[in-house]
């Protein structure tokens, strides 16, 4: 599980579909240890993570895997040489399933040529992030039925979200139509040729949406001031009721995590249970990384 893009619209399904029964199972309180059982789960985080860590970790352990919990401080790594090295250890010990979070886009189709595991992408530089955007569209089907013929403005910092980029092939694929809204400086040249429409302006790009998908600005990523100050930056870019107010009336609010409230989004709209999914985007993020080990995992044991 590397990337969306290059995935086809029944392959995504099959895949919501079996996270849905993930999310009733969990929901239940109920666990299936059997289907993992005696398969080992490493979770290698060269950056930083909350959610996308413990999801793995918590959908490891309710199939019954070994989890292990690798964490490298991206100070002291000196990545292409280290990845390489890495890779072999993790193979010597015979890992089942190996995810992966690091800063340079492209690492975790590397790491999946040099390993016998199944290889799933956590996030990889500015590239892609599929199960977030895999979450993200459970949580979306499960409150409009369907992904077709939504409008979804993904809003920020999409220059240097690997979120937006997954997001964008995900929506696409499934027949959204896909607007990209935020200033010249944060949006990729080429954005366009991924068949979504170009807003730098809030008002027009929220008009009528059925979905406002936010995104933090990256500033980790960013090598030179592409930003004014982060309060001028709000009063243009950041989410608040005026703004929400171009949307449908019924519009929901989307935002991967880590939220810098005043930044791009206000906490009035991030913390509104009626207008807000972040925390149920956490829920689905469970379910689907469960639906994903399982899918992988079935590959796996196919090899036995
Ligand atoms: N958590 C997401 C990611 O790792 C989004 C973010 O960091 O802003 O890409």
């Amino acid at each position: 599980m590397l990337q969306i893009e290059g995935m086809y619209p029944p392959q995504i399904t099959a895949m919501l579909d079996l996270a849905e029964s993930y999310v009733l199972l969990n929901r239940s309180g109920k666990t299936q240890r059997d289907l993992l059982r005696g398969r080992t789960l490493i979770n290698l985080f060269f950056e930083d993570s909350t959610r996308t860590r413990t999801s793995f970790e918590l959908a490891g352990k309710r199939l019954g895997a070994d989890v292990v919990n690798m964490g490298v401080s991206t100070s002291s790594v000196n990545k292409g040489e280290t990845l390489l090295d890495t890779a072999g250890t993790l193979n010597a010990m015979q890992t089942d399933l190996l995810v992966i979070r690091h800063g340079e886009s492209g690492a975790a189709n590397l790491l999946a040529q040099k390993v016998d595991a199944a290889v799933i992408n956590a996030g990889d530089g500015t590239h892609e992030h599929p199960t977030q955007a895999l979450l993200d569209a459970l949580t979306i089907r499960r409150r409009r039925g369907r992904l077709e013929a939504l409008t979804v403005a993904i809003c920020g910092d999409v220059l240097h979200s690997r979120v937006a980029r997954s997001n964008i092939h995900l929506l696409t694929t499934m027949g959204a139509r896909v607007r990209v809204v935020g200033p010249p400086t944060l949006m990729p040249s080429e954005v366009a040729r991924l068949g979504v429409e170009v807003f730098h302006d809030m008002k027009r790009g929220l008009a009528d949406v059925d979905i406002v998908m936010m995104l933090r600005l990256q500033r980790e990523r960013m090598t030179r001031g592409l930003v004014p100050s982060e309060r001028e930056y709000f009063r243009f870019f950041g989410l608040d009721a005026e703004k929400l107010r171009h949307a449908k009336p019924d519009a929901l609010v989307m935002h991967p995590g880590p939220m810098n409230r005043g930044v791009e989004i206000d906490s009035a709209v991030a913390d509104d249970p009626a207008r807000s999914l972040i925390r149920e985007q956490v829920e689905m993020g469970v379910a689907v990384r469960m639906a994903v080990l399982d899918i992988l995992s079935r590959r796996a044991r196919r090899n036995d």
